[in-house]
């Protein structure tokens, strides 16, 4: 009953009402039409409501569970609900019962919400352990469902969705940042992906994400992803054809090795995105995160402050640029992290000082306080680390949001 010529024309179809009372109820019962979401915001909307409702209707949530292969996971990774659930608009328990999802599916095209989920998304449908441990335990929880772990795991397959651009786009983040997580979600078996694609499928998305709305991003990505095979990062196999040499670590993911931390950080590609403070497990991975950061900013500081004689490691703090809350792509970034004491970590923080493009310390001016203009003196001076200099793109939100150099943000 659903064809592609319906998806296509959602603004007619009527869809699903959120709410059911008012429907007649059981023989005089017409199903309603089902139309495909028409974004992502769509989906996220319909995973929300999996989550919510699931609870209300655990002997039908606990079946597709255990039927169903193919999810949608939030951009968290903490909800999800069924393709052939979340495909269309404004799915509900009680719209998906009558449209004659609960009688084997077969009113529901599986492989039609699956291929309108990759358009929307851009997306492939693949196995994820991590994803795999939190819907399980979440059905364990929410609805007392124990699945065989070995069978779900191997058979589930995930699209996770994208998280909100719109979020991200005051700050404008780095080129490489934005190419490498487009990357991660174009590419396909073995981390491969094309120029192309990446074009294609997340250009517009870049072009956002970096303030550089009305450029073509051609070259620039180019230039990036040249850049990044000289990092190790990415590797040209050819006419177009790259792969990604180092996929992000998400902290949170799983019990990763320093190792495997250490390698991260150095090649720019450690996450510690936002956790949810209820969550035991993933607090600690994120805070043994942290504390590998923390390591390596004191190293590339030779242990000492970056702009006084302080070496004493309890009063070395790794300071973030960009502000922990306000850039999550960047808290494991070696170049938006500076090894500071306490005291200038506190005034940097403050917005007392800041560095120029070229590292040269600026300060507010007037200091309004002599205490503090003994602790930033005029010959105050910043001593460059080993690698990874805090990144222009940072040091220019730092300067901006605390009133220095204004007019000179959009410079580059
Ligand atoms: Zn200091």
């Amino acid at each position: 009953m659903l064809s592609h010529a319906e998806a296509a024309v959602p603004a007619v179809v009527p869809t699903i009402p959120q709410t059911l009372p008012e429907l007649p109820k059981q023989e005089t019962l017409v199903p309603p039409t089902l139309t495909f979401a028409k974004d992502i915001a769509s989906f996220s909307a319909a995973v929300a409501t999996f989550a919510r409702e699931a609870k209300a209707h655990a002997h039908l949530a606990g079946r597709l569970v255990q039927q169903c292969t193919y999810w949608i996971a939030a951009d968290d990774g903490k909800s999800f609900a069924p393709a052939k659930f979340a495909a269309y608009e404004a799915m509900t328990f009680d719209g998906y019962v009558l449209a004659g999802g609960d009688d084997g599916g077969s009113r529901f095209d599986g492989t039609l919400a699956r291929k309108h989920i990759k358009k929307l998304t851009f997306r492939k449908f693949r196995s994820d352990p991590p994803l795999s441990s939190a819907l399980k335990t979440w059905a364990e929880i929410t609805l007392g469902v124990v699945t065989e772990p070995a069978a779900m795991r191997e058979r589930w397959r995930f699209v996770r969705l994208p998280s909100r651009v719109e979020n991200s786009s005051k700050t404008p983040r780095r080129w490489r940042d934005a190419i490498l997580d487009a990357a991660v979600r174009v590419a396909g078996n073995g981390g491969r992906f094309t120029r192309n694609e990446l074009l294609y499928a997340e250009g517009a998305s870049m072009l956002q994400q970096t303030s550089s709305a009305g450029k073509s991003p051609d070259q620039t990505v180019t230039r990036e992803l040249q850049r990044m095979q000289t990092d190790g990062i990415v590797e040209h196999e050819g006419l177009g054809a790259w792969r990604l040499l180092v996929p992000p670590l998400i902290a949170q993911d799983r019990d990763w090795s320093d190792e495997e931390i250490d390698a991260a950080i150095e090649r720019e590609v450690f996450r510690l995105p936002d956790i949810p403070t209820s969550d035991a497990l993933t607090l600690t991975r994120c805070r043994r995160g942290q504390d590998r950061v923390r390591v390596h900013v004191l190293a590339n500081y030779r242990n000492r402050c970056a702009v006084c004689d302080i070496a004493d490691e309890n009063l070395l703090i790794a300071s973030h640029v960009e502000r922990w809350a306000d850039n999550p792509d960047a808290r494991g970034l070696l170049a938006n992290v500076i090894c500071l004491c306490r005291p200038h970590d506190c005034l940097f923080e403050a917005g007392y000082w800041s560095l120029a493009d070229d590292l040269a310390v600026i300060r507010r001016t007037p200091l309004a306080s002599e205490t503090i203009a003994r602790i930033l003196p005029v010959t105050t001076s910043f001593q460059r680390p080993l690698k990874a200099p805090p990144h222009s793109n940072h040091l220019r939100v730092h300067r901006s949001k605390h009133g220095f150099d204004v007019g000179s943000i959009d410079g580059a």
